[in-house]
């Protein structure tokens, strides 16, 4: 193994002046855009990383090197964390793809690092398998941001940079790793407020999924690009005087929304380009910080809608109650001059910033790091809040539902007592009740929205004042779930029907198994399914759901069962009911000498035994007694056809047994032997018992059917060794096709 040693030598090997720069290039931005920056570990990283991957290639023919060093940058520019993120952005590949070691890696540096790079290795392990599903892999990622939140950031960066060199990947590749991203990075990316970084990687998906429509709308917002400065320049010129004359600095322009969200608009709205309107914006940035930002951006919007009259429906105040994610700022749409629509974004460059880079921006902006620590435990906590939802629900749900609680636009909602909280929008009251406390979700009943009762279905606006009236009595609605839109709403109503529905299939295989064993039927579990299915019941447990539930009658069940097993419906599906069908009573079989019983653990010569009938036990069955009315204890195998019903209700006079050493007793069995009916096949049957194996036979009766042989042996046995060594020597006879061992049905007890 490699010592870092050698590797951090200054003149161990030699780094291609090109990387050498793109190296000090990275260390100014670093230097620009972080609040401090250890320049010896992004170094150490960069010759780590450098020496690592000297001898791979990217597709594209460059030292691989060029693409940890492009991570990198992405991080800085885009993230701009801090400086460890930065040596992990270098070193992300490092464990995954050549023959350093994690081990080394918390060596040469820390702890710290070492376990960023454990977390990225891990999930990109998580992506690379197929098989696992998609809910598992997002899973896998909450885990490892879990861990430290830098791993998710250097992943983004990663990504970005993938989906900007998804050209040198093979067509089926890209579109995986495309939709991947459309699908949980950019909504990720979006939840932290990276906004420029999630436009950007939406706009490489939609190039790459729908490469036709980025062309269109690529060339015709070129085509038009003249046209719109023009009319931005007519809009802003009287805007800009009057900033002036009120000494505001600011920096103003027009911008389009990303590509991908005017092609959701054009899909949503079902229209061409030309015809959406709101697909451009003028956004204004102060340079004011602190109150006196805000006091300017309000000052600037008083004087835009002086200029220009605006559409109230459509003003959005963010400043005062910021966006989950953090985003702040003053949206309004006005008439601009020939009467055009025109959105106009106001926010100061602090606002700006967090708007672009999100989270990572707070650190920026913040003197003290402590309350920095309370953003990350912020973000942490909504990750755990993710991972520990108690239901397992099924891939996609949780999938879905994890997408739509990102994307969707939000909605805030007060409480009587002016508490705020944030819901997406479509929200209802139940969706609120389960956000408040999981009990008041539980338990309510109604709510008032600004004073008015509603249904609980009612979708919420933003700045409604929600009240929601409880009871103790009161339960979850399974028809909730039709109109809730939050994860938690959901998860948590899906886990309470769950648990009903449970409940209610206990309930009625209980009542089942009482009333059958009333009724004196014996049916297995298979048979009992089989019959469901003929009720159309999609399977068994739901079955016992509607029974336990009341919406099917356990006397209807115990009726159709009787009647089917008369009809001898109960057959031809498997060995076990194969019995059945070939079912003969014998005649009251008795054991020979004494019983070898130990009853309570002990041997009683005084207590009177004998073997059921209906099940005849021999030595080595599993048995149990029951104290018949004549004092007589009766042995029956455990898996006799009346032991559920002799258990169940008369459980009173069941006594545990066992089965002593003693050898020389004997008992009988019963066997069915089927098979061909060729010549000699008795006389091949008889010498194998009797000579072979020593075995008195008590009586044999035989039929014949159209060339089928069907016997019945009566045996004398030892133990159940005995029989299962008879069973095998018969089996082994030319021609014979099938042994079992039988025992009547009776209703003896
Ligand atoms: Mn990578």
């Amino acid at each position: 193994m490699i010592e870092a040693s050698t590797i951090l030598k200054g003149n161990a090997f030699q780094v291609e002046p090109e990387y050498a720069e793109r190296l000090e290039e990275l260390l100014a931005l670093c230097r620009k855009n972080l609040r401090s920056v250890d320049e010896e570990l992004i170094r150490k990283a960069f010759r780590v990383s450098y020496w690592a991957h000297r001898n791979d290639r990217r597709a594209s023919g460059e030292l691989y090197i060029a693409h940890p060093l492009a991570v990198a940058r992405i991080y800085v520019d885009q993230i701009g964390f801090d400086d460890i993120g930065v040596a992990a952005a270098l070193l992300h590949d490092v464990v995954e793809d050549t023959e350093l070691s994690l081990e080394f890696i918390r060596e040469t540096f820390d702890e710290k690092i070492a376990l960023i790079i454990d977390g990225l290795t891990k999930i990109s392990g998580a992506f690379e398998s197929r098989d696992i599903s998609k809910a598992e892999n997002v899973r896998k990622l909450m885990l490892s941001m879990a861990s430290d939140i830098r791993v998710i950031f250097v992943k983004f960066a990663d990504r970005l940079h993938n989906m900007q060199t998804l050209d040198s990947l093979a067509p089926h590749k890209r579109f995986r790793i495309a939709s991947e991203t459309l699908n949980l990075f950019a909504p990720l990316a979006h939840r932290f407020g990276f906004n420029a970084l999630k436009s950007e990687l939406e706009d490489l998906c939609l190039s790459a999924i729908h490469p036709e429509e980025f062309q269109e709308i690529t060339s015709e917002l070129r085509d038009t690009q003249r046209e719109r400065d023009a009319y931005v320049a007519r809009f802003i010129e009287p805007l800009k005087a009057r900033l002036l004359d009120e000494g505001i600095s600011f920096e103003m322009y027009g911008r389009s929304k990303n590509l991908h969200s005017i092609y959701r608009k054009m899909k949503r709205q079902d229209k061409p380009l030309s015809e959406i309107y709101d697909i451009f914006a003028i956004r204004i940035i102060l340079e004011g910080e602190g109150t006196k930002g805000k006091e300017d951006c309000w000052r600037v919007y008083s004087i835009i809608t002086d200029l220009y009259k605006p559409m109230t429906e459509r003003f959005r105040d963010f400043l005062s109650v910021p966006k989950s994610n953090g985003y702040q700022s003053l949206h309004t749409t006005v008439f601009g001059p020939e009467g055009r629509r025109m959105e106009v974004q106001i926010r100061t460059r602090e606002m700006h910033e967090i708007a672009e880079k999100g989270v990572a921006a707070h650190w920026k902006y913040k003197e003290d790091i402590k309350s920095d620590d309370q953003e990350m435990d912020r973000l942490l906590t909504w990750v755990r809040d993710l991972l520990e939802d108690p239901e397992s629900e099924s891939a996609a749900e949780f999938v879905t539902d994890f997408r739509l609680n990102l994307y969707d636009e939000e909605i805030y909602i007060f409480t009587p007592r002016g508490d705020l909280f944030t819901l997406p929008s479509g929200a209802t009251p139940v969706d609120f009740a389960y956000l408040v406390h999981t009990q008041v979700g539980f338990h309510c009943i109604g709510a008032k929205v600004n004073g008015k009762m509603v249904p609980l279905s009612y979708k919420l606006k933003s700045g409604d004042q929600v009240e929601i009236i409880t009871s103790k009595k009161q339960t979850p609605n399974p028809d909730w779930i039709k109109f809730v839109v939050t994860q938690k709403a959901r998860s948590r109503i899906r886990h309470w029907i769950n648990e009903k529905r449970r409940q209610a299939q206990v309930l009625g295989k209980e009542s089942w198994d009482k009333r059958s064993a009333r009724a004196g039927l014996s049916v297995t579990e298979n048979e009992l399914a089989r019959l469901a299915s003929k009720l159309k019941f999609p399977n068994l447990q739901q079955m016992y759901f509607e029974i336990g539930s009341g919406l099917y009658d356990v006397n209807d069940l115990v009726k159709y069962v009787r009647s089917s097993l008369k009809e001898g419906e109960t057959t031809k599906e498997n060995e076990e009911t194969l019995r059945l069908q070939y079912e003969t009573f014998l005649d009251s079989a008795q054991s020979t000498g004494k019983p070898a019983l130990l009853i309570d653990g002990e041997l009683h010569s005084d207590i009177v035994t004998d073997y059921a009938t209906c099940c005849n036990p021999i030595p080595g069955d599993s048995v149990f007694g029951f104290l018949s009315r004549t004092g007589v204890i009766k042995v029956h195998r455990v898996s006799c056809r009346n032991a559920p019903n002799l258990i169940l209700n008369r459980a009173d006079r069941i006594i545990p047994v066992e089965w002593s050493r003693q050898k020389d007793v004997q008992f009988v069995a019963a066997l069915r032997v089927m098979g061909e009916d060729r010549v000699g096949i008795l006389s091949d049957l008889t010498q194998v018992v009797s000579k072979n194996l020593k075995t008195n036979i008590r009586s044999i009766t035989i039929s014949t059917d159209d060339g089928v042989f069907e016997g019945n042996l009566v045996l004398f046995v030892s133990d159940l060794e005995h029989l299962r060594r008879l069973i095998d020597r018969i089996k082994r006879i030319g021609g014979i096709h099938g042994v079992y061992r039988f025992e009547e049905q009776s209703d003896e007890s």
